[in-house]
């Protein structure tokens, strides 16, 4: 942490000291053809740039690893991290993250879609007045598809919006540049690489949005089809249940449990009065099965609350995790 002559305090990156300012994280899945023109745009545009690249190779089952091998040849700053088979997108930019040493990351599609072009901008952005956290790529005139591409995107950028209230034109967009303190800390799992800035700004990362360069995809193929949208769908659900309850899962499951036990002893009591004094039998009130069934659904959901409470203690027990974030401390002499 530093601090400006002003007195303002500058957000801090203090992980990975004498690691190069910027780690480039990529996944790559079949993209044999695009590997070493993107290598050759990579190095063109961050000349004056101290970075590291960190190409993780997904599984691939074509030439790709050659094609990394002989660009970590050509140069030391071009590293390779190659996973067992294909884990999907979301755990190839995990694995980047885990091996990245900078400062800052940012992350890049490894099908020349985007334009690394675009990653000194967004450099002086993120450091632009106070400081941003995040500085998320949009592409605003984007090469793809209407109907099967952007539309859905538009669709779900507007739902991953507001559900999580962290405001975004594109989520999808892989062009995005985190300081790495606000994303070292993220487990990513399902396709939750597009909640990342979402995740962030559940963390207080103050986000700003570019437009970006966008581009056809002119050789490989796209990796995913109209079923992603699914899989957002559900991930979107665990993102918001992670966020509001994750530390506090009674509020959910015992606030459940206590209305359906609530209804339940209505309901038994409406039975009892009914028998009592309207001298309706009990065996002639279908109220009474509902009751019961109310009755004991509120008792599991509040067991149910008590367990998660103990399953999250452990959860972050155990993994020396923590229910807060902290930005930075501050020592005033
Ligand atoms: N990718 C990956 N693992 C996968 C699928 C994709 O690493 O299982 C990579 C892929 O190589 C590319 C990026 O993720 O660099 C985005 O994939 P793609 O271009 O197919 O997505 P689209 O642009 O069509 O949304
Ligand atoms: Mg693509």
């Amino acid at each position: 942490m530093s601090t400006s002559p002003e007195g303002t305090v500058r957000p801090s990156t203090p992980l990975a000291s004498g690691g190069p300012k910027l780690s480039v994280v990529v996944p790559v899945y079949n993209e044999e053809e695009n590997l070493a023109d993107l290598g050759k745009e990579i190095r063109e545009a961050l000349v004056s740039i101290d970075y590291e690249v960190i190409l993780v190779d997904d599984g691939s089952t074509d030439r790709s690893f050659a094609e990394i091998e002989t660009l970590g040849r050509l140069d030391p700053r071009f590293k390779a991290v190659r996973l067992g088979t294909n884990f999907g997108q979301t755990a190839a930019m995990a694995a980047g993250i885990d091996h990245a040493a900078g400062q800052v990351l940012a992350f890049l599609d490894s099908d020349l879609q985007n334009d690394p072009r675009d990653i000194p901008g967004m450099l002086v952005k993120l450091d632009e007045g106070e400081g941003w956290d995040v500085v998320s790529g949009w592409r605003k005139r984007r090469q793809d598809k209407w109907f099967t591409r952007r539309l859905p995107s538009q669709i779900a950028n507007a739902i991953i919006s507001r559900t999580t209230g962290v405001t975004l034109h594109d989520y999808g967009c892989t062009l995005k540049i985190y300081r790495a303190d606000f994303i070292k800390n993220l487990r990513l799992y399902g396709e939750m690489h597009r909640f990342i800035p979402a995740l962030a700004g559940f963390l207080g990362a103050r986000i700003v949005e570019v437009p970006v360069n966008h581009r056809p995809r002119t050789r490989g193929v796209s990796k995913y089809g109209l079923i992603r949208i699914f899989k957002v769908v559900l991930d979107l659900h665990t993102v918001k249940f992670m966020h509001q309850y994750l530390t506090k899962p009674n509020y959910l499951f015992g606030g459940g449990g206590a209305l359906m036990l609530a209804a339940g002893a209505f309901l038994g009591g409406v039975t009892l009065y009914k028998k009592y004094w309207l001298g309706v039998f009990v065996k002639d009130q279908p109220l009474f099965q509902i009751s019961i069934f109310f009755s004991l659904i509120g008792l599991q959901l509040l067991l149910l609350g008590l367990l998660a409470e103990i399953l999250i203690r452990i959860y972050y027990e155990l993994r020396g995790k923590r229910n807060y974030f902290v930005r930075r401390t501050v020592n005033f002499k």
